[in-house]
């Protein structure tokens, strides 16, 4: 359920017909909580997304009304999925889009994991 100011979620979102497999991606993981897979558009040698499997817009939207073991097990996923990956010890950037001012384009939540190149300071 959406948080309130926030639009409703659109199961027709492009990451809600990834999840249900009506469109490809080249998946890197998937558990209970999380899918993860390559960005069409990289912007890094390794720029993988990853994705909470229920019906969220937003962060906002997950933070505020996932239950707490669904909040857990996708950023555990996420820290995981890094790791196998090889990020860990070179190092990566995790980002979530939120919202308008933020340029979020796909209205499900989810995380981006940039890595396999210094990636330079970003703030904001
Ligand atoms: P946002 O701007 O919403 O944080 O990021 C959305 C990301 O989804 C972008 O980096 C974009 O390249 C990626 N993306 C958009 N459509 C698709 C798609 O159909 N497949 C995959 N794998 N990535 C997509």
């Amino acid at each position: 359920m959406p948080v309130s100011g926030l639009p409703p979620y659109d199961s027709q979102n492009i990451f809600a017909r990834i999840l249900r497999g009506e469109i490809p991606c080249r998946k890197v993981f998937e558990n209970e909580f999380a899918l993860a897979f390559h960005d069409i558009n990289p912007q890094a040698p390794v720029h993988v997304l990853v994705i909470p499997k229920g019906p969220y817009c937003s962060f906002a939207d997950f933070a505020a009304t996932a239950p707490e073991a669904d909040i857990a097990g996708f950023f555990r996923t996420v820290g995981t999925v890094a790791k196998d990956l090889g990020l860990e010890a070179p190092g990566y950037r995790m980002l979530a889009n939120m919202g308008e001012h933020s340029g979020q384009e796909v209205p499900h939540f989810h995380v981006h994991l940039f890595g396999g190149r210094p990636l330079g300071r970003m703030i904001p």
